[in-house]
């Protein structure tokens, strides 16, 4: 993987060139490499004033993250990710208003990020309390973007709220993000289908710390076996 080769050669932050040299299926390789080494307990240190000194001078991330507020799932973390990496957005059940979605614009068409990864987690309290149809203050509002996935998975496996059940809601939910965020930014899907970013999701296992990517491009499962 000759682009985490030089990654992992960086002395300070991923600086302009290095970002425009990606593809994003370079990126989901960068992606995917990080989170080996957090679940290998080889994280990659480089020097914090080497780092500050080259976030004084600007960001080049290789992607952005639309992740859970949960406090289990610690997005840069998990992806040993430095300053300067990765875009992360975080609002509980990792789902999209206008304000996350111009976030992610801005991530992709003004500072350069390759990927989207849309993050969701197993034992998701967002996702149960869309569910039981939690409704309390501002929550209620939240949890409506919830909804659509609740109505999927229930049709079909009933409305009992079992871990499988949950977890099927979950997954379900992410997909429905990406397809959200396909739908409705129309700078990202064309950006999307111009090859320059790509829009994946991925479902994190609270007790594990492993990542399982659940919605991927055609080119990402090759990755398996490469
Ligand atoms: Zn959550």
């Amino acid at each position: 993987m000759p682009k985490t080769e030089d990654y992992l050669a960086l002395e300070g932050a991923i600086n302009q060139a290095f970002q425009a040299s990606l593809t994003p299926f370079e990126a989901f390789r960068l992606l995917q490499s990080g989170h080996e080494r957090f679940l290998n307990h080889l994280t990659h240190r480089r020097s914090r004033g080497n780092l500050l000194a080259d976030a004084a001078t600007g960001q080049y991330p290789y992607a952005a993250v639309l992740g859970c507020i949960d406090s289990r799932v610690p997005v840069e973390e998990v992806f040993d990710a430095a300053f300067g990496d990765m875009f992360v957005a975080r609002v509980a059940g990792n789902t999209v208003s206008s304000d996350i979605l111009g976030s992610l614009e801005y991530a992709c068409k003004y500072a350069g990020a390759k990927l989207i990864l849309v993050l969701g987690h197993t034992k998701c309290g967002a996702v149960q309390g869309a569910w039981s149809k939690l409704e309390d203050g501002h929550i209620t509002e939240l949890l409506l973007h919830i909804e659509p996935a609740v109505r999927a998975v229930q049709s079909v496996r009933g409305a009992e709220p079992t871990d499988d059940n949950l977890k099927a809601c979950v997954e379900a939910n992410v997909s429905h993000t990406v397809k959200q965020i396909r739908e409705k930014s129309t700078i990202l899907s064309g950006m999307e289908a111009a090859g320059e970013i790509a829009v994946i999701g991925g479902m994190y296992d609270v007790s594990t710390g492993r990542v399982e990517f659940v919605v991927q491009p055609s080119w990402a499962a090759e990755t398996e076996t490469a």
